[in-house]
């Protein structure tokens, strides 16, 4: 299918001329995230969680009870005061209660999404329950279009299906943004998504990088990964065009200095992720994003607050021995519900300030948890402080010679240096 014919098929009404409210307003996103199990109705290549999907005996992959998803939601909102959520699956819309969980959400104040491959929503019967049922919108992961989809994903005529659910998410009125992961095939596309997401009317669009995250992570295989180089000029077309339509577009796990000064600011490494309203909380997550919160078991840990890094003392107060990489003490289950409540009450009395824990919590997951490097050329970068680098497996492959030091003048520790420049939706 080329892209004139997809068009036949997703365009409902051009919206292209429709304006977005939009502001550079940037504060700590209280989202949360939720893994359903990892069942899903495709066969992605680069699918974070490929083991758990093709393992059907895996504790991850069946679905959790309804029961047990509702504790969890139950938690994020009275817990972690988080207002949103994204249920994940895998595929959540093939979870057999995701009607009644969607209305429970936003029956306690979680706005509900549903990031998705919208297979499901071809047929506008389906789709019109979820509405009904309190969605607030889709994030539909549309990684190319006709047959590079299909392929991608393993499914014959994948994408007429997904063009059909575009158009019907439209007809409905059901808000939808766009996630779009950057594979060797799909980088000759972006431009073509940037189309469709103008003429569809999708809020944001999401390009990320093609990274082995997750139970993928130092196992990949890397063919199908572009060089950051290679996806650059039409990624940088994509940016413009979208912009030029007041659409949001976010880069996400893309070396800073990758893109031309002008796009830095749609660029969000982990430590700009916090301020990406659409993104996940990190105090929430390191709680769901745990064993026991995402398997099919009953069992649930207590809520755990966010992990430290380099956080020894902070106003005279001494936080050593919780922020030591390695020990993750409050990481363990036996740490005794005492240990924790001194921990908080220790916080508290630092007033350390919730950007620094986020900040540092950021840089334990890239250089800690995702293994991201940085060469010798970004030991001369003004921005360092800020960057995650390069993905360890990309740079295992492909090597560093493409990082380019960024010279500003001075040292920039500010996560927000460039982001405070993008516009992002309100809702
Ligand atoms: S730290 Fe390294 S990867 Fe990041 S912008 Fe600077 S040179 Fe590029």
């Amino acid at each position: 299918m080329r892209v004139e014919e997809a068009k036949q098929i997703y365009l409902y009404k051009n919206r292209q001329n429709e304006k977005q409210i939009l502001t550079k307003e940037k504060a700590i996103t209280k989202r949360g995230v939720v893994w359903l199990g990892q069942t899903c109705n495709l066969d992605c290549y680069f699918c974070y969680f490929r083991d758990k999907i093709d393992n059907k005996e895996h504790p991850e992959h069946q679905f959790m009870s309804l029961e047990k998803a509702k504790k969890i939601m139950h938690t994020l909102r009275y817990v972690y005061v988080n207002n949103a959520v994204d249920i994940q699956g895998g595929e959540p819309t093939i979870y057999p209660d995701i009607c009644e969980l969607i209305s429970y959400c936003k029956e306690i104040g979680l706005e509900p999404t549903l990031i998705t491959n919208a297979i499901v929503l071809a047929d506008i019967d389906m789709a019109k329950k979820f509405k009904d049922a309190g969605v607030k919108d889709f994030l539909v992961s549309i990684h190319a279009i006709g047959e590079t989809y299909d392929r991608i994903v393993g499914l014959k005529n994948g994408s007429v299906k997904q063009m059909k659910a575009i158009y019907n998410l439209q007809k409905l009125e059901i808000p939808f943004r766009l996630n779009c992961t950057m594979t060797k095939e799909a980088g000759n596309q972006l431009v073509d998504i940037a189309q469709l997401a103008i003429e569809t009317g999708s809020s944001v669009v999401n390009f990320i990088a093609f990274n082995p995250f997750a139970d993928q992570q130092g196992k990949r295989n890397l063919i199908d990964v572009p060089k950051y180089s290679d996806l650059k000029e039409n990624l940088q077309k994509a940016i413009d065009l979208l912009e030029e339509n007041d659409i949001e577009v976010n880069v996400r796990y893309f070396p800073i200095c990758m893109l031309n000064e002008k796009y830095r600011k749609n660029i969000y490494n982990f430590q700009q992720l916090s301020y990406d309203h659409h993104e996940w909380d990190f105090n929430s997550w390191t709680w769901t994003t745990r064993f026991n919160q995402k398997s099919n078991s009953d069992e649930l840990d207590k809520p755990i607050p966010i992990l430290l890094y380099n956080l020894n003392k902070y106003n005279g107060v001494d936080f050593s021995e919780w922020s030591k990489y390695e020990t993750k003490k409050h990481y363990y289950r036996d740490v005794s519900d005492y240990e924790i409540f001194e921990l908080m009450l220790k916080l508290f009395s630092a007033d350390v300030p919730k950007e620094l824990l986020y900040k540092n919590n950021a840089k334990l997951r890239a250089e800690k948890h995702t293994n991201y490097k940085k060469c010798e050329t970004c030991q001369n970068c003004d921005i360092k402080d800020i960057c995650d680098g390069f993905h360890g497996d990309y740079a295992e492959v492909f090597g560093m010679d493409e990082a380019k030091a960024i010279k500003i003048g001075k040292e920039i520790t500010d996560s927000k240096f460039y982001i405070k420049e993008q516009l992002k939706v309100i809702n």
